[in-house]
């Protein structure tokens, strides 16, 4: 099947999903555009998993560069699709043939507690913006929200994410007390990979004698319904497995990490005083066939002056795309092609809100490949031509004619087009001092702590 490969796709989001469908249409000889708001194009990877994922880390980063770092693929960082460029514009009138939107679940879910945002940065911290400070705080240039780390801290959550936070703080509280009672240095990466528990055997210190009061961890359900371990299947058998594997896995954080763990409970209302938070009050719950059931005239309040808010991430908005509700509208009938434009798909966390990185990997090539069969060949242009036709004459729209004019004349994308696009991409990256790929990466690529440490300036 001959593909027209004159096409210009433009994609938005360069980390893990969009470098995937990046990679496939430039294998397949397709020209990319990538749009990537940040300076790297590393999105979660460099931003949301805590920092000691070094290799995991590393080994990501290379692979997206390896991706990326092609003849047929313009990154255009530092340039972010909604307000340096409106959505819109990119779409009708920059001449791309199809637009993927790659761009991640950036924005925190809202906690629902009426005025309980008025606290936002001040006692409220949301996930993104913790684990955001957490992995740059050493940078000498980082300039961006500044945290304490408290101890007694609440965090509500449940999934790997919020695991996360709950380790940030205990590891963070215990390297402090083992500094300033023991004089012992311990670094963030030795507390994380041997745990709490064991540095501390091996100083011979007993957790209490930290006066560490710890962190809790709220959670609307059971240690074992907390999605740590997905099932293999939707067999009952692989359910039960997967619950009952995140149940042990909790177990084993509950010990290595030393914080404390509520089930059962739902945050219902805040504690202020002198217009301070000062605590959440939670809603205690029961599970009825799998149903979360408040219990009536069950509360319980736990008092602290620190609230973490893990409890998932959806996609910013993006003026010109349409929502339900947190989602991005689809099309009937499919889960990738998005609602009210022709030639816009979306992969990766954009769509499912969630997952790790080998399903986002996987979403990212899957829907890609299914891009590039379904819509950008010639086959599939001319099979959307002959079903349009039944239709055209009675709600068409002049657009839709002008393209159908421009695919019968084999010139959806003229060379002038082409042109423009270049000469349109080129002047974002001069006006960023973007000069080539790797270039802009050795440059942009911050410094590392664990570098510092190494280097004794940590
Ligand atoms: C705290 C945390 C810990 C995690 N830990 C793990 C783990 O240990 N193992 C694992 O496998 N997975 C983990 N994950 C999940 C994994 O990181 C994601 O599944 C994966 O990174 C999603 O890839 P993506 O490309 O769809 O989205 P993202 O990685 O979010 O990439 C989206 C990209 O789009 C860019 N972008 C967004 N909006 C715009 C715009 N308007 N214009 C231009 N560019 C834009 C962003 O800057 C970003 O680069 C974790 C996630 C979180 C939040």
């Amino acid at each position: 099947m001959e593909v027209f490969k004159k096409h210009y796709v433009a994609i938005i989001g360069g980390s893990i999903s969009g470098s995937e469908a990046a990679n496939l249409l430039a294998k397949n000889g397709f020209r990319v555009v990538v749009f990537e708001m940040n300076k790297l194009p590393y999105g979660k990877i460099e931003d949301g998993l805590p920092s000691w994922h070094i290799s995991l880390r590393d080994r990501q980063q290379k692979e997206i560069d390896k991706k990326l770092n092609q003849e047929n693929i313009r990154f255009v960082p530092f340039t972010k699709i909604g307000n340096d460029i409106p959505f819109k514009d990119l779409v009708e009138n920059w001449g791309f043939s199809a637009v993927i939107l790659a761009n991640g679940a950036w924005q925190d879910r809202t906690l629902s507690i009426e005025g309980i945002n008025k606290f936002k940065n001040k006692g409220l911290i949301y996930q993104n913006d913790f684990i955001y400070w957490f992995n740059h705080k050493h940078e000498p240039d980082y300039n961006g929200l500044k945290f304490q780390i408290e101890d007694n801290a609440i965090v509500v959550g449940g999934g790997l994410a919020s695991l996360d936070v709950v380790k940030i703080f205990m590891i963070e509280l215990v390297k402090e007390k083992l500094k300033s009672k023991f004089n012992i240095d311990e670094d963030i990466f030795t507390l994380e990979k041997k745990g709490i528990d064991k540095v501390l055997l091996n100083h011979n210190i007993n957790f209490n004698q930290l006066g560490i009061n710890g962190v809790t961890l709220v959670y609307r359900r059971n240690a074992e319904d907390m999605p740590l371990k997905s099932p293999r299947d939707e067999s009952v058998e692989s359910l039960l497995k997967a619950k009952k594997v995140s149940g042990k896995l909790l177990n084993n954080y509950l010990e290595k990490y030393k914080f404390k763990f509520k089930p059962l409970s739902i945050p219902l209302d805040y504690v202020e005083e002198n217009e301070k938070f000062k605590g959440l009050v939670l809603q205690k719950v029961m599970l009825y066939n799998g149903r979360i059931v408040p219990i009536e005239n069950e509360t319980e309040i736990l008092y602290s002056n620190m609230l973490v808010s893990s409890i998932g991430s959806i996609p910013e908005k993006i003026e010109g795309l349409e929502y339900d509700y947190a989602s991005l509208k689809m099309k009937e009938y499919t889960d990738y092609h998005v609602f009210g434009y022709n030639n816009v798909f979306a992969v990766g966390n954009a769509v499912t809100g969630r997952g790790n990185i080998q399903e986002s990997k996987q979403h990212g090539k899957q829907i890609t490949k299914q891009i590039i069969d379904d819509h950008l060949t010639e086959d599939a242009f001319e099979k959307w031509l002959v079903n349009l036709n039944d239709t055209i004459k009675t709600n068409v729209s002049k657009n839709i004619d002008s393209i159908i004019n421009k695919i019968k004349n084999r010139d959806i994308q003229p060379d002038d087009i082409i042109q423009r696009i270049i000469d349109k991409t080129q002047e974002l990256n001069d006006k960023n001092g973007y000069i080539d790929y790797a270039s802009w990466i050795a440059k942009h690529t911050p410094v590392r702590l664990e570098t510092l440490i190494k280097n004794n300036k940590a």
